[in-house]
């Protein structure tokens, strides 16, 4: 009785069954079945699990939105949080709250 999410991206319904978990055919999201509202297991770029309060370090420069002055490499994130969805780190940078996505740091 598992019942087909939406496509957390762009809504579109009965997403592809990918190999560890589901694809959007529309956009082309890819996402765990049992991500929903839950915030799901984070590991950073060497495969470490990273839980709320750990502290990380930017492996690859962050862009924020387009803006200049983005997070550069080396840059150390203290006690980030955790949150669901594509973006799964939330951590401040010189005062500014920021999401990263966790291929983007490692565990310091
Ligand atoms: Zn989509």
């Amino acid at each position: 009785m598992t019942e087909a999410p939406q496509c957390p991206i762009c809504t579109t319904p009965e997403p592809l069954i990918a190999e560890d978990g589901f694809e959007c055919a529309a956009c082309g999201h890819a996402w765990l079945p049992e991500l929903s509202d839950e915030v799901h297991e984070v590991r950073d770029v060497n495969g470490a699990v990273l839980v709320a309060g750990d502290d990380v370090v930017v492996i690859k420069e962050l862009k924020l939105n387009g803006k200049s002055g983005g997070v550069k490499i080396g840059t150390k994130i203290k006690s980030i949080r955790l949150v669901a969805g594509d973006h799964p780190i939330e951590g401040k940078v010189n005062g500014r709250n920021i999401m990263i996505i966790a291929d983007k740091v490692r565990k310091a």
